[in-house]
């Protein structure tokens, strides 16, 4: 972990940007073949511990990459990084970088990669002084200038590719709510969308808030519906080459969620093979 953020770290000066760029096109030139894709049903690198997790989750804004991967890093141990997370906590700490963050966030624009590699750098800092291993990103990486960097720090085991219609992902966007207190997400959308080309009808209860809960829902500032259709297409314009990048490297694993949790959870730890060790962890509790 250390070596991983020293390189992270460094990975933000200019200089380490040329160096890195003539060594990655040495290398490609070197190599020009991509891994063989690997074939189905996939079957994750784990460790007994899962120590060795260190997967990314991709997805349009709204899909659920956050709820999945958290799900995903209670019943793995490993830490859920989202750099979503990293942003917002940054905004509410209203320091120097606060204001110029609040204008991108709110615009639906992407932060520089120099300051989400900063910002992610001291996160993962601090979980190694905490003795962390492995993770689950979310939300990172989003460019293809921040997945080569992250290639080049570190390996990845696998990468999954969660799918929603763009209709299903603003509603749920405008549906979010999130408790100020305990920080728990949950979605007031009924949703009801028609398949289209085919594809299976999506059905979505609402996920409401306990009691205790209900009085302090907040929304986030950047799911309004303007917001929302300018984070897709910057996702469209920015994230979406980084699915070719890992597909070219078969570790891309697409999931198109069939509704909402009950009906996805399930299917989800299944694609992953991690039906049998959920019921393990279960029984052992
Ligand atoms: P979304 O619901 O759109 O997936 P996130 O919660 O992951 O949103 O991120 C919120 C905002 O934080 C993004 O719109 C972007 O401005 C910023 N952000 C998060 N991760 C990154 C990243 N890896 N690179 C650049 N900006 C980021």
């Amino acid at each position: 972990m250390a070596a991983l953020i020293r390189a992270l770290r460094s990975s933000s000066s200019s200089s380490y940007y040329t160096n890195y760029f003539i060594r990655r096109s040495l290398s490609t030139a070197a190599s020009t073949t991509a891994p063989p894709l690997k074939s189905e049903p996939f079957t994750p690198f784990m460790d007994t511990k899962g120590k060795h997790v260190q997967w990314v989750f991709l997805g349009c804004p709204g899909v659920g990459k956050g709820t999945f991967a958290s799900r995903l890093s209670t019943l793995l141990g490993v830490p859920h990084i989202a750099t979503g997370d990293l942003v917002r906590e940054e905004l509410s700490a209203s320091g120097p970088l606060s204001k110029q963050l609040t204008e991108i966030v709110n615009q639906g624009e992407l932060v520089s990669d120099e300051i989400i590699i900063s910002l992610l750098s001291k996160r993962l800092e601090t979980g190694e002084a905490k003795g962390e291993s492995g993770f689950i990103l979310d939300g990172f990486p989003r460019t293809v200038r921040q997945a080569e960097i992250l290639d080049d720090v570190t390996d990845i085991d696998l990468v999954v590719n969660l799918k929603l219609p763009e209709r299903v992902l603003v509603e749920k966007c405008l549906g979010r709510r999130i408790c100020s207190q305990c920080g728990k997400n949950f979605n007031v959308a009924n949703i009801n969308v028609k398949g289209e080309n085919g594809n299976p009808d999506i059905s979505m209860d609402p996920l409401l808030p306990p009691p205790q809960c209900v009085a302090k829902l907040i929304t986030r500032s950047d799911d309004t519906e303007a917001i929302v259709r300018e984070r897709l297409r910057v996702y469209y314009e920015k994230s979406q080459p980084v699915e070719e990048f890992y597909r070219s490297q078969g570790k891309l694993m697409e999931f198109n969620l069939p509704g909402g949790l009950p009906e996805s959870w399930p299917k989800l730890l299944e694609a992953l093979n991690l039906d049998e060790y959920e019921d393990k962890q279960s029984a052992a509790a």
